[in-house]
C-alpha cells in the first residue's frame, strides 16, 4: 500500500478511519457551506494576497528560527533551533488560525463569530480576529473558569467581545462547547463558528490545520538558509493538535523525525493526565472519531494538566491517522518535567515560554542528548509564558 499519509482528509473528511462528521442533521448544512467556502477561498487571490499582509503586519510574521545556542551547549547533543511563535501579536499560534477563520466568515457574509474557550487563550485571539474583520463575537466560557481567568474575560471584553458564562454540567470547557454548538445550530444564518483547534468535524482539521501551516512553511525555509538542510526532528506539544500539526504538515513528505508532545500530568498511570495516545482508546466527542479519554461505558474522562492548553480528552483526527503510519511518535511529558523546561529557558536563553510550550522543551532536551551533535533539531515555541507566571509562582509557593 502506498502510504498517502498527505493526502488527506478525503473527500468526507477521513484521516483514514479518524475525523468524519459527527454532528447532528441541523448542523450539516452549516458545514457542508463551511467547506465549500474554504475550498473557494483557497483559490482566491485577493484573500490570500489580504492574509498574507495581515500575517505580516498584524501578527508579526514570519516568526524568527532562533538558534538557542546557550541551551544546546549546556545540553550538550543535537543544535536546538527554537521555531517563535511566542512572538506573534497576542502571544501565541492561535492568532495565525482565529485571524484567517474570522476574515473567512467576513468573506462568507456573516456578521457575528462565536468561539469557546477554557483558559481564554481562544477567546482572546477569536476576539481580536473579529474586532479587526469587524464582526460581533461571542464567547462561550464556563462559569469556573470566568472566575479563574478573570484577566483574559476582561482582555476579551476590551476587545470588544461578549463572555457568556455557562453555568450547565462541570461549568468548564466542555459544556461551553456544547452551549457554542447549540447557538450555532440556531443561529448560522449570521454566525460563524470559530474552532480553535485542529479538532471537530469536517472540514475544521484540515482547515485549521492549513492555516496554521505556515509554521511549518517558514521553519522549512528558515532552516534551509540557516543549515542548508532539512533538520533531523521536529517537536510540538500536542493539545487539540494545531501548532503540532502546522509545523509537521509541509515537512511529511521528508523523511524526518517528529514527535508530538502530550500532556502526561501526574503520570500517566495516575490517571492524573491528558495523554490520549497512552491512556485512551477510539471514540466519538465533540463531532468527531479519534482517540479518546473514556471508560468502559464510553463515558468521557477528566483530564489533568499543568497547562490549560493541553488539558483536552481527546487530539485531533489527523494525530491519530500520523501515529497509525508511523510517521509521527507521540511521548507524553509530566507536569513538573514541564515545569524544570519552563525555568531552564527562562534562565538560559531569555525566553519564558508557555508551560504547553515547555512540554515540547522538556522532551527537545531528552532527544538533544540522544542525538548527536551533527544534528538538528526544531521545537516549536507555541506561546510566551506570560500568562503563567502566576500560576507558576503559586505552584512554588510563592505569592505576589
Ligand atoms: C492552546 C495552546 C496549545 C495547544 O493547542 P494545539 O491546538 O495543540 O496547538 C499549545 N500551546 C499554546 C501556547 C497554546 O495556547
Amino acid at each position: 500500500m502506498k502510504k498517502q499519509f498527505f493526502n488527506v482528509p478525503d473527500s468526507s473528511g477521513h484521516f483514514g478511519q479518524y475525523g468524519g462528521r459527527f454532528v447532528p442533521e441541523t448542523l450539516m448544512p452549516a458545514l457542508i457551506e463551511l467547506e465549500e467556502a474554504y475550498l473557494n477561498l483557497k483559490k482566491d487571490k485577493t484573500f490570500l494576497r489580504k492574509l498574507k499582509e495581515l500575517q505580516k503586519d498584524f501578527i508579526g510574521r514570519a516568526t524568527p528560527l532562533y538558534f538557542a545556542e546557550n541551551l544546546t551547549q549546556k545540553i550538550g547533543g543535537a543544535k536546538i533551533y527554537l521555531k517563535r511563535e511566542d512572538l506573534c501579536h497576542t502571544g501565541a499560534h492561535k492568532i495565525n488560525n482565529a485571524l484567517a477563520q474570522a476574515l473567512l466568515a467576513k468573506k462568507m457574509g456573516k456578521t457575528r463569530v462565536i468561539a469557546e474557550t477554557g483558559a481564554g487563550q481562544h477567546g482572546v485571539a477569536t476576539a481580536t480576529g473579529a474586532a479587526l474583520a469587524g464582526l460581533e463575537c461571542d464567547v462561550y466560557m464556563g462559569a469556573e473558569d470566568v472566575r479563574r481567568q478573570s484577566l483574559n474575560v476582561f482582555r476579551m471584553k476590551l476587545l470588544g467581545a461578549k463572555v457568556i458564562e455557562v453555568t450547565l454540567g462541570s461549568k468548564t470547557l466542555k459544556d461551553a462547547i456544547n452551549e457554542a454548538l447549540r447557538d450555532w445550530t440556531t443561529n448560522v444564518r449570521n454566525t460563524h463558528y470559530v474552532m480553535g483547534t485542529a479538532f471537530g468535524p469536517h472540514p475544521y482539521p484540515m482547515m485549521v490545520r492549513n492555516f496554521q501551516s505556515v509554521i511549518g512553511q517558514e521553519a522549512r525555509r528558515q532552516i534551509l538558509q540557516k543549515e542548508k538542510r532539512l533538520p533531523d526532528c521536529l517537536i510540538a506539544c500536542v493539545g487539540g493538535g494545531s501548532n503540532s500539526i502546522g509545523l509537521f504538515h509541509p515537512f511529511l513528505k521528508d523523511n524526518i523525525k517528529m514527535i508530538g508532545v502530550e500532556a502526561g500530568g501526574l503520570g500517566v498511570k495516575s490517571g492524573k493526565h491528558a495523554a490520549r495516545f497512552a491512556g485512551g482508546s477510539l471514540g466519538v466527542f465533540q463531532g468527531c472519531k479519534s482517540y479518546l479519554l473514556q471508560d468502559d461505558d464510553g463515558n468521557v474522562l477528566g483530564t489533568h494538566s499543568v497547562s490549560a492548553g493541553l488539558d483536552y480528552a481527546s487530539v485531533g483526527p489527523e494525530h491519530a491517522y500520523l501515529r497509525d503510519m508511523h510517521k509521527v511518535e507521540y511521548t507524553s511529558v509530566k507536569d513538573n518535567e514541564a515545569l524544570k523546561a519552563f525555568e531552564l529557558l527562562s534562565r538560559t536563553e531569555g525566553i519564558i515560554p508557555a508551560l504547553e510550550s515547555s512540554h515540547a522543551i522538556a522532551q527537545g532536551i531528552k532527544t538533544a542528548k540522544k542525538l548527536g551533535n551533527k544534528s538538528i533539531i526544531i521545537i516549536n515555541l507555541s506561546g510566551r509564558g506570560d500568562k503563567d507566571v502566576q500560576e507558576v509562582a503559586k505552584i512554588k509557593g510563592i505569592s505576589l
